[in-house]
Formats: structure tokens, C-alpha cells, sequence
């Protein structure tokens, strides 16, 4: 059976950015209930994706080691307060590198759905800017955007003000979803 996923940008979804993301894992500073919201996803039956644009590793700004390490910081912050990520993806490559994984482009996307067999049009994609939402959106993926409505990118879905505000609306609806599918069959019986 193919699988339902949430694929997370990481920067201002996951943790604090403010146009300076983290270099170290130390820097790694977490939105509050993000681990709760995953939690709650995992326990929907989600797969958890990370997709993250690293350009910085192929500008020589930042190691990959040192990537690496603030990642596994991040899965063990996530794990000690309830949730689980079961990949994360970053393109390392040059921003004008013309890569297929760099957002706006789908091809991290792409390569988790293909690798976890999802189901891309039951699956979100969340994400604070634009890149985000048009990665989800060449992807097939429903999109929410994490900001305010006046920011929010016209092809966006949805607006939420965080991810745990986000991960509600993403219950909401796949429990009408669950419901309604459970009245089809009994109608059909
Ligand atoms: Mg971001
Ligand atoms: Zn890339």
C-alpha cells in the first residue's frame, strides 16, 4: 500500500532561522511544539521527510561533517520529545548549480516518494517560502505555507502560522478523509 508522507523545509519550519540558519549543532534552535506536531503526525500514519536547501556546503560556508552533525541533532531533538523523522534530504549543491534537487525543483521529492512508495497527491508539503511551495506544487503535493496570508505565495493551499498549527489542519482533513471512506464502504455493504 502506498504511503501518506509530510515533507518538512527545515529553516523557519523546524528551527529558528531568521535569515541566519544554524552552523553548528549548538545553533540548532528548535520552534516550540514542532517534535509534538511530528509526533502527532507519526502517529497518523505519516512518513516524515526533511527537505532542505544547503547551499551554503557547496559555497564552502559550512562542511557537509558539520551538516551531518546538526541533522542528527536535529532527529534526536525530535525523538526525545515524542517524534520521529525518517529521512532528511538536503541539496548541497551550489545555489546556481542547476542541480534537480534545489527547490523550487521537485527532485528530493521525488526521490523520498520513490523510496518510501508514496502516495504524493495524499501528501503535504510545508515550507516558510516560496521555493517551498512550488517544489510541492510541481511535486503534486497539497502545500502550506508557514507565515502570514499576506506573504503566503499565491499557489499555496494553505496558511498556518506554524507547523503545529499546521499539523491540526492536517488531521482535520485526513480524518474526513478516514471518515468518509468508512461511510463509502458501509454504504456499500
Ligand atoms: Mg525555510
Ligand atoms: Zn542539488
Amino acid at each position: 500500500m502506498k504511503m501518506r508522507a509530510v515533507f518538512l523545509d527545515r529553516d523557519g519550519v523546524l528551527n529558528k532561522s531568521n535569515g541566519r540558519p544554524p552552523n553548528t549543532p549548538e545553533e540548532l534552535d528548535l520552534l516550540p511544539r514542532v517534535a509534538e506536531a511530528i509526533s502527532k503526525l507519526k502517529e497518523a500514519d505519516f512518513l516524515i521527510f526533511v527537505v532542505t536547501n544547503q547551499g551554503g556546503v557547496g559555497l564552502g560556508y559550512m562542511t557537509k561533517k558539520a551538516l551531518d552533525e546538526i541533522h542528527n541533532r536535529l532527529i534526536l531533538e525530535v525523538e526525545s520529545g515524542g517524534g520521529v523523522i525518517d529521512e532528511i534530504k538536503a541539496c548541497i549543491h551550489k545555489p546556481r548549480a542547476g542541480c534537480m534537487c534545489r527547490k523550487p525543483k521537485p527532485g528530493m521529492i521525488f526521490e523520498l516518494a520513490k523510496k518510501y512508495n508514496v502516495d504524493l497527491s495524499k501528501s503535504y508539503m510545508i515550507g516558510d517560502r516560496e521555493p517551498d511551495i512550488d517544489a510541492g506544487e510541481a511535486a503534486n503535493l497539497k502545500t502550506i505555507f508557514i507565515g502570514t496570508k499576506l506573504d503566503a505565495p499565491k499557489n499555496a493551499d494553505h496558511v498556518e502560522r506554524d507547523l503545529w498549527e499546521a499539523t491540526k489542519w492536517i488531521l482535520e482533513q485526513s480524518y474526513d478523509e478516514t471518515k468518509l471512506s468508512e461511510h463509502l464502504n458501509y454504504l456499500e455493504e
